[in-house]
């Protein structure tokens, strides 16, 4: 709180300059600018965050490119509640082994003990499994692609703002299929979409592949996942799909009358990506001076910051504001700053909230009819004519969402390394982070030694990765796959 006091004492000045420099502190600086930036606070229930406006907007622009790409395969969207019975939840044995240590529960409600207390969902297999019991009876009824928005709570002992929260935001897809290799398309289909949405709309590179046993999901057949990097060399699940099999259909009971006349139960899926993704992007773009957003999830793509003197009002406002309308014209979100503060301390608070693109305009500009334009990514500047401006800066955002993800494609690659011995797989984690990729014998207690002796957990088993050369990495026993290893979050 001191700190705080001591800013407004200061000027604005402090404010934007008090980013803890990334490469100084990763964490503080991640902190630093989930706050400075106001994308998200923390709240009186602790380990649960307030998502601010300006976080809440990225939130609404990623949901959006997830719902329509999650429609346009087929899906529809429904609601299922927030509470589920706790007898519902111990069907599935596997299930609520997983997830019992994280659950809440409401045991009064309504001034009295309930007779059976409820979970509050941590994710929605059982309820839904439930419904789909009733509503699936002939194979005319599959398949059933539903998704749902929802908040889901788990209770966790250690959090971190969007990555890691008690209650959260998600999709959670739940399909039913008459055959396993339908619902094995449909959880390969999603990892896809998944990779897409991660990939062209946060500019954010993932590997897609296979999660190993002792990481999959409680209850499911093959979880699959997409991984990603972040600036500190640390992995972050990035989302998830799992095959459920018949696991769930069993424990439910959702069966069907099949072509044959014989009746079988469903094959399932189920899948979600998460709030987390916007701490994502935080981490895979971000810098010493704060955010960078990719365009495709920017609240704002463009600011405009009128120069000028004491007159600015008369002689560069009007301008200013035509140049917005223009750019709002052809759908661009841009936002004019007419605060009184010094141009500079306005470049800063927008640099830190990273706006991809800042246009300045002063008396100078005008008389050329031009205006300067400055990239947030990559900080270069340049004048361009006002006559087809809202032509070129589109242009211009779409060459900085690409060159986002090639710059972050790049980071990944160097910081990516094939190894074969154990000594050197110790070594490469030992200093630079990042992946590590290596064979290995899918023995799941060699898997725990790894991550006991380095703390780096294998991430997935890429799909379609090379064939394994050699023995495993650590125990040399025939190997069994390619794994990626790495520090995660
Ligand atoms: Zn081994």
């Amino acid at each position: 709180m001191a700190k705080d006091n001591k800013d407004k004492k200061d000027g604005k000045e402090s404010f934007v300059t008090e980013i803890t420099p990334r490469s100084q502190d990763f964490s503080r600086w991640y902190l630093d600018v989930v706050r400075k930036a106001e994308l998200a606070d923390y709240s009186p229930v602790k380990g649960c965050m307030v998502i601010r406006p300006y976080g809440y907007a990225i939130w609404e622009l990623l949901q959006r490119a997830l719902d329509d790409r999650i429609k346009a395969t087929g899906h529809v969207n429904a609601y299922f509640p927030l509470f589920i019975p706790n007898s519902l939840l111990t069907k599935e044995a596997e299930h609520v082994e997983g997830f019992s240590p994280q659950v809440a529960y409401v045991t009064h409600a309504g001034g009295e003990e309930l007779e059976e207390k409820l979970v509050v969902r941590p994710t929605s297999e059982a309820i839904i499994g439930t419904m789909y019991a009733n509503w699936v009876q002939s194979w005319r009824d599959l398949p059933i692609l539903i998704n749902q928005w929802a908040n889901v709570v788990r209770w966790e002992k250690k959090t971190y703002p969007f990555l890691r929260t008690t209650e959260f935001l998600w999709q959670e897809g739940h399909t039913a299929h008459e055959t396993e290799q339908e619902a094995e398309d449909e959880t390969l289909k999603i990892l896809d979409l998944y990779a897409d949405v991660c990939e062209n709309v946060l500019a954010m590179p993932v590997v897609k592949g296979r999660k190993t046993d002792s990481e999959k999901f409680a209850g499911a057949l093959r979880t699959y996942s997409i991984e990603a990097l972040m600036g500190d060399g640390r992995a972050l699940q990035a989302g998830t799909s799992h095959n459920l099999g018949q696991n769930f259909a069993k424990a439910f009971d959702i069966t069907f009358q099949a072509r044959d006349k014989s009746v079988q139960h469903v094959w399932g899926t189920s899948w979600g990506v998460t709030t987390r993704l916007v701490g994502g992007v935080i981490m895979v773009h971000g810098d010493d001076s704060g955010l960078v957003l990719p365009p495709a999830v920017a609240p704002y793509q463009v600011v405009i910051v009128p120069i000028g003197r004491d007159n600015w009002r008369e002689t560069v406002l009007p301008t200013a504001q035509k140049i917005q309308a223009e750019l709002r014209g052809v759908g661009l979100r841009v936002t004019l700053d007419e605060r009184d503060e010094r141009p500079g301390w306005k470049f800063s608070e927008w640099e830190m909230r990273g706006v991809p693109v800042r246009l300045e305009i002063g008396p100078k500009d005008i008389e050329k009819s031009a205006v300067m334009v400055a990239r947030r990514d990559t900080r270069e500047k340049q004048s361009l004519p006002m006559d087809g401006l809202a032509g070129a800066i589109k242009s211009l955002l779409d060459q900085i969402q690409s060159g986002l993800l090639d710059r972050a494609r790049q980071f990944r690659d160097e910081h990516t390394q094939r190894v074969s011995t154990y000594a050197e797989f110790k070594q490469v984690l030992d200093g630079r982070p990042g992946f590590v990729i290596a064979p290995w014998c899918g023995a799941a207690d060699c898997e725990a030694q790894i991550k006991n002796d380095t703390s780096a957990t294998i991430r997935n088993m890429p799909i379609g990765g090379a064939k394994p050369s050699g023995g495993c990495v650590r125990c040399d026993k025939p190997a069994h796959a390619e794994a990626w290893f790495a520090k995660a979050y």
